[in-house]
């Protein structure tokens, strides 16, 4: 299956300075969400290079737009929803995990500003889409705790 995190491609885009990454830059240095128009634009550029449907979405969507537009676009492309893992850690072992990360990785989000907003945005914006999820009964939830081996097999076994 093939990884696709929002994420990596607008830091990407960063990284290159791309007119899209200059753009968004300010908006992922302060932990807020980048348009759902971009971030549908980029998610439909890349399934429609695609020979075949098998995909992990990472970090999109986050958004109910997001989501709905998803739904629309794998209904064209006849590639059904197979799980929605829903990775499930207490908040204070987040923060560790991400400010652990600024050391290994420096990725400019994670100072503890910038961690609380993203929480806060997460909150208001992401977590209701658990509820569309699971509507659809594709919210297959599992423990994120422990080593990232027990919690691989864990999720291999959800997808
Ligand atoms: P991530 O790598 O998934 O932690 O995303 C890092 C940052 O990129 C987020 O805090 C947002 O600023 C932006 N971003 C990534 N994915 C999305 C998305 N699906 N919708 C809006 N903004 C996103």
């Amino acid at each position: 299956m093939v990884q696709l995190s929002t994420g990596e491609m607008l830091r990407d885009n960063i990284a290159r300075g791309t007119p899209l990454g200059l753009l968004v830059e300010p908006i992922l240095a302060a932990g807020d969400l980048v348009s759902d128009e971009i971030v549908i634009a980029m998610i439909r550029e890349k399934l429609s290079s695609m020979d075949s449907i098998r995909v992990i979405f990472d970090g999109f969507p986050r958004t109910s737009a997001q989501a709905k537009a998803l739904e629309m676009l794998l209904e064209e492309l006849s590639a059904p929803v197979s799980s929605a893992p829903l990775l499930e850690v207490p908040e204070d072992e987040l923060v560790e995990r991400l400010l652990e990360r600024a050391k290994i990785e420096g990725r400019d989000d994670d100072n503890p500003e910038t961690i609380r907003n993203r929480f806060k945005v997460y909150l208001e914006k992401t977590q209701p889409l658990i509820d569309f999820y699971a509507a659809r009964g594709h919210v297959k939830p599992i423990s994120g705790l422990g080593t990232p081996d027990e919690v691989y097999s864990r999720l291999k076994s959800v997808v």
